[in-house]
C-alpha cells in the first residue's frame, strides 16, 4: 500500500514540473523564431493591411485629385486662352461692326436723299403737269378712270362741311361758286386747300342773268372780281345756272340766248362745264341721303370721266352726309378722283335749239 502511495505521488510531481517548465520553453522557442505569440502576430498582420489599404486609399484618392488639379490648371489655361482669343475675336468683329455701321449710315443717308429726290419730284410734278396727278386713296393701280366731284350754289355751311370731308380723304373737287357778302373767308378756303374756283353766277336769278348776253357777262364778271379779290385766283372754270342746254333762259332771252352766251364765254376764255352724272340733290329741296348715293355710283359705273352735280346751297344738308360713301363707293368702281382744271377733257351737253 505505500508503495502506490509514494508512486502516485512521483507521478503528481512529475506532470506539475512538466507544467511548470513547458511554459518558458515555449516563450524561447517563440522568441527565437520571432514569432512572440498568435495574437500579437495577427496585431502585426493586421496593421500591416491597414497600412496596405491606407496606402492603397491614398493612391486612389491621390489619382482624382490629380486629375482634377490637372484639369483645373487645363482649365485656367484654356480659359486664359480662349479669353484672350475671344479678346481679339471681339476686337476683330468690333472692327468689322464699326465698318458695317459706317456702310449702313451711309445707305441710309443714300435712302433719305433718294426719298427727298423721288418726294420732291412727285411734289412738283402735278404743278409742272398742270395739276394732272390725283392725291387720292386706293386703287393702287392707275386705271385712267378719273371721277370730278363739283358742287354748284356755295358757299354754305355745307360747303365747310364738304371741305372737311374732302380733307379727310384727301381728294380735290370743284366749287361752282355764288356770290355770297360774309361767305368769302370759304372762297379762301376752298382755294387754299388746293379745289378748284369756278363760276356759277353773282345772282343766279335766270330772270336778270338770262335777258341778254351782256347782263349774263355783267353777272360772272362781278363773281370773277370778287373771286380775285379774295383769293388772288382769276376763275376759267364756268357752269351755267340750269345747264347750257336749260330752257328756262328762253323765256327771258329767246331761244338763241344759251347759244349766244356760250359763243361769248368761248370768247372770252371761259371754259364751261356741264355734267353726266346727276346725283339728283336738286330734286327736292332736301334729297334722302341714299338717293343721292345710289344715283352716283350708278350713274358713274359705266363712265371713264364722271363729272358729278352736286349742290353745297343751305338745305342740301344730306350731300354732305352722302359725300363719304359716294367717295368711298366710287374708289370700289376703280376711280381716282380729280378736280377741274383748263386741261380737264370738257364735258358739255349738246347744244340744241328749241
Ligand atoms: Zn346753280
Amino acid at each position: 500500500m505505500k508503495r502506490n502511495n509514494i508512486l502516485y505521488v512521483l507521478v503528481f510531481f512529475t506532470l506539475m514540473c512538466s507544467t511548470i517548465f513547458a511554459t518558458p520553453i515555449k516563450h524561447e522557442i517563440a522568441l527565437e523564431y520571432g514569432l512572440y505569440n498568435s495574437e500579437q502576430i495577427i496585431d502585426i498582420e493586421l496593421a500591416i493591411e491597414e497600412k496596405i489599404t491606407d496606402a492603397e486609399l491614398a493612391i486612389e484618392e491621390s489619382i482624382p485629385q490629380y486629375i482634377t488639379n490637372e484639369l483645373v490648371n487645363s482649365k485656367s489655361e484654356f480659359e486664359v486662352f480662349a479669353s484672350y482669343d475671344l479678346y481679339q475675336r471681339k476686337q476683330t468683329l468690333l472692327g468689322i461692326i464699326d465698318e458695317l455701321e459706317i456702310e449702313v449710315e451711309q445707305q441710309i443717308i443714300e435712302i433719305e436723299q433718294n426719298v427727298i429726290e423721288e418726294g420732291l419730284q412727285a411734289t412738283d410734278e402735278p404743278e409742272l403737269s398742270s395739276e394732272e396727278k390725283a392725291v387720292v386713296p386706293p386703287p393702287a393701280e392707275p386705271t385712267g378712270k378719273y371721277a370730278y366731284l363739283t358742287f354748284d350754289d356755295g358757299p354754305s355751311d355745307n360747303t365747310i362741311l364738304i371741305l372737311d370731308c374732302l380733307k379727310d380723304y384727301d381728294i380735290k373737287a370743284t366749287f361752282f361758286v355764288l356770290h355770297v357778302p360774309g361767305r368769302e373767308d370759304v372762297y379762301r378756303r376752298i382755294v387754299n386747300e388746293g379745289h378748284t374756283i369756278a363760276l356759277h353766277s353773282s345772282t343766279h336769278e335766270y330772270s336778270e342773268i338770262y335777258q341778254t348776253v351782256d347782263t349774263y357777262l355783267a353777272d360772272i364778271k362781278n363773281l370773277e372780281n370778287v373771286i380775285v379779290e379774295n383769293t388772288g385766283v382769276t376763275p376759267v372754270i364756268l357752269r351755267f345756272p340750269g345747264g347750257s342746254n336749260n330752257t328756262v333762259s328762253h323765256q327771258y332771252g329767246g331761244s338763241d340766248i344759251m347759244p349766244n352766251i356760250i359763243e361769248a364765254t368761248n370768247a372770252a376764255g371761259y371754259i364751261y362745264f356741264d355734267w353726266n352724272v346727276d346725283s339728283q340733290d336738286a330734286s327736292k329741296i332736301t334729297q334722302e341721303k341714299d338717293i343721292i348715293v345710289d344715283a352716283v355710283l350708278s350713274q358713274s359705273a359705266n363712265k371713264t370721266q364722271p363729272v358729278i352735280l352736286m349742290h353745297d346751297s343751305k338745305f342740301k344738308t344730306t350731300t354732305p352726309e352722302a359725300l363719304p360713301e359716294i367717295i368711298e363707293g366710287l374708289t370700289q368702281l376703280g376711280f381716282s378722283f380729280e378736280k377741274i382744271t383748263a386741261e380737264t377733257p370738257v364735258v358739255q351737253f349738246s347744244l340744241k335749239k328749241e
